[in-house]
């Protein structure tokens, strides 16, 4: 297939990669000057989609996306699709969505979960948002990039998910990084915590799968000085997101806005820029009762 990637960053670069490696055609851009294994490297977004069958963004934020979206609907195919993984507010997909199906193009919203060890590794999940017949073109292809694509709804369902998914990571990752501190302060050894909270009703994926304690559980963030991993600041940015869509449908998320806020000073007033967001169990640890 004939593929256009825009946005080749620490996520598009391996998801790039690994559809040239499956023997896919791929022509990419990004602002940045960067090569990618397999892909060809255009002159510009719009160069890139020319004559795809299927035009990938992975870019940071909703605006960028409805920027190079306005770029690239035009220089597409009619009945190609646009498909974009990026993470992005809801209002954002619905509208990128709105504006290629009046311009007789096929629109997904893919984002993904996994991290930059699942873009590497093609073993991320998607959670797809748009028609049956999009989903079903871009299936093959999400198929090579992850392990899993669930397709949850119409435009803006994929992102819906994603936010919401996020949204309860931000704060179990925080309600399980409290629990450690307190339990230090309790005296109690991490491990035990661990065996304990682990198989008990207190596990998650946080404490099970990415236990933000060094030397407890799996290999972990934690492990390494608390090295993204999945950053501090793209926590911080689900968060927003995840408020921005409670807002706009008058939705309570009083975790999801603590988590917000806890998130936001950590990373803004604080030293967590650039951090795993596990390191939320130091941060802790070393605070008292307020
Ligand atoms: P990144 O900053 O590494 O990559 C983004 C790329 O987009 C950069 O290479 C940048 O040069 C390029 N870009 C920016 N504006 C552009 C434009 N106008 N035209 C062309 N290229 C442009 O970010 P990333 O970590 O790859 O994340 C990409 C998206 O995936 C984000 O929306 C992020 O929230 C989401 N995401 C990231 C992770 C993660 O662990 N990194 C996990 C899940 C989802």
């Amino acid at each position: 297939m004939k593929i256009g990637f825009i946005g080749l960053g620490n996520m598009g670069g391996p998801m790039a990669a690994n559809l040239a490696a499956a023997g896919h055609q791929v022509t990419g851009f990004d602002m940045a000057n960067v090569e990618i294994d397999g892909v060809a490297m255009a002159s510009s977004a719009a160069v890139a989609a020319q004559g795809a069958e299927v035009v990938i963004t992975m870019l940071p934020n909703g605006l960028i996306l409805r920027s190079v979206a306005a770029e690239l609907i035009p220089a597409m195919e009619k009945g190609a699709l646009l498909a974009d993984c990026s993470t992005v507010d809801v209002d954002s997909a619905r509208a990128v969505a709105t504006e290629a199906t009046e311009a007789g193009l096929l629109t997904i919203d893919a984002p993904v979960s996994g991290g930059i060890a699942g873009a590497s590794g093609g073993t991320l999940t998607f959670m797809a948002g748009g028609s049956d017949e999009a989903f079903a073109k871009v299936a093959p292809l999400l198929d090579i990039m992850g392990q899993k694509a669930v397709h949850c709804g119409d435009a803006g369902a994929g992102q819906s998910a994603k936010i919401c998914n996020n949204m309860i990571l931000g704060a179990t990752m925080i309600a399980t990084c409290e629990a450690f501190a307190l339990a230090d302060k309790l005296g109690l050894d991490r491990q035990k915590m661990f065996d304990v909270v682990s198989t008990s009703s207190g596990y998650s994926w946080s404490m099970n799968a990415y236990c933000p304690a060094p030397g407890v559980g799996p290999e972990s963030p934690a492990d390494n000085d608390y090295k993204p991993g999945f950053a501090a600041e793209l926590m911080l940015k689900d968060l927003r997101l995840a408020r921005h869509a409670a807002e706009t449908v008058d939705a309570d998320t009083p975790m999801g806005r603590k988590a917000e806020a806890i998130y936001s000073a950590f990373v803004e007033e604080e030293d967590g820029k650039g951090m795993d967001f596990s390191a939320m169990l130091p941060r802790l640890a070393k605070r008292g009762h307020e």
